[in-house]
């Protein structure tokens, strides 16, 4: 007799470990900021939460036209979708047919490989450099016919490192028409390294170049699932064609709108997270560890074998980070108080 079964492959699709959440832990697994909603925030939520009867707006035009205001781009070329991760998904799903090719860096963007899997695309992971950034032009050199989509994080998770102005010029340069750039920019607000480029400049000149934002990080809006790209207009259109009917909630569109009110505060708040990267970064390589620079709201420890072992140590000492054993641990940079118990649970780890 036959039985109903899950698609054959799904066997081999990578899992996407989220960052463990412990009563009475600190969390520095997930890269999100530290700082919960601001007051306007709660407030603009509180509001529209007595017409959740509705649907929601399914084309998020007031958010788009705001994004559209906001970065001087037209509103055709913005989609939105429920955080970056669905427009990951959106974009493998809009521009590849079954068997075209998606490279990414790896390490990078656990999502990466599961959501060209999930298309029924096939994934082309290329090793990042000795100095954990990804390598360019070895993503050159594996596009094929076949490529369709290349991501590249800037900066990557979890690595942090970034690919700046010069070098990404001539990437863009040599990538040919048809095969589309995805920035992944999740991180951009922490960046303050004038060298790595605003990837929207690349959408006003280029046809091949999309950008991927979210307001999970520097907006503080992570539990409610809402990013954006800009993309050509072909790109954009598709973008929506592929989304969910009404997947990016009222009370996501609403919040996002009034953390784009509240930027300047939250912007500040991404300062102060600035401060606290470079002074853990600085910390850790006094301590000895290797520790690339990083433009993110984290850093990455190359500890190789000894991942696993890290994390649970931090573990005991009721601190969760993140390991990927075999590579490294990435930890999210968290209050003043909160980084200084990881970093005395770090040096202790090296004793
Ligand atoms: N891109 C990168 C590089 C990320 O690190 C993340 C979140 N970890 C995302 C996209 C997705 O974020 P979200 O779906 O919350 O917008």
């Amino acid at each position: 007799m036959s039985t109903v079964a899950p698609r054959a492959d799904l066997e081999s699709l990578p899992k996407y470990v989220p960052g463990r959440t412990i009563q009475g832990a600190i969390k520095l697994a997930s890269n999100e900021v530290p700082g919960g909603a601001l007051p306007s925030v709660a407030k603009a939520l509180a509001e529209a939460a007595t017409g959740i009867n509705r649907y929601p707006d399914t084309g998020s035009q007031a958010l788009r036209d705001r994004l559209a205001a906001d970065l001087a781009v037209p509103v055709e070329r913005i989609a939105v979708g429920c955080g970056s991760v669905s427009l990951c998904q959106q974009l493998v799903q809009a521009v590849c047919a079954p068997g075209d090719e998606v490279i990414f860096g790896w390490r990078s963007f656990e999502a990466y490989p599961i959501v060209t899997q999930v298309a029924n695309a096939v994934g082309v992971r290329v090793p990042l450099t000795a100095g954990h950034g990804l390598d360019l032009d070895a993503m050159l050199a594996a596009i094929t016919p076949r490529t369709r989509l290349i991501f590249v994080c800037n900066p990557n998770n979890p690595t942090g490192t970034t690919v700046r102005r010069a070098e990404l010029e001539r990437f863009l340069d040599a990538v040919p028409g048809h095969v589309l750039v995805a920035l992944d920019e999740a991180y951009r607000e922490f960046v303050t390294d004038r060298e790595v480029p605003d990837g929207i400049e690349f959408t006003r000149t280029r046809d091949n170049v999309t950008v991927l934002r979210t307001f999970s990080k520097a907006y503080g809006l992570a539990g409610l699932r809402v990013g954006y790209a800009v993309a050509p207009e072909p790109i954009a259109d598709a973008l929506r064609q592929v989304y969910v009917a009404f997947s990016v909630n009222m009370l996501a569109q609403v919040a996002a709108i009034a953390s784009l009110d509240a930027a300047d505060e939250l912007l500040t708040r991404c300062r102060e997270i600035v401060g606290e990267r470079e002074r853990v970064h600085a910390a850790l390589l006094e301590a000895g560890y290797e520790v690339p620079p990083t433009q993110a709201n984290f850093v990455w420890l190359p500890l190789g074998d000894r991942a696993a072992a890290f994390a649970e140590y931090l573990m005991d000492r009721k601190l969760i980070v993140r390991p990927f054993q075999g590579d490294g641990v990435r930890v999210t940079i968290g209050t003043r108080e909160e980084n200084d118990l990881f970093l005395e649970a770090a040096r202790e780890f090296l004793r």
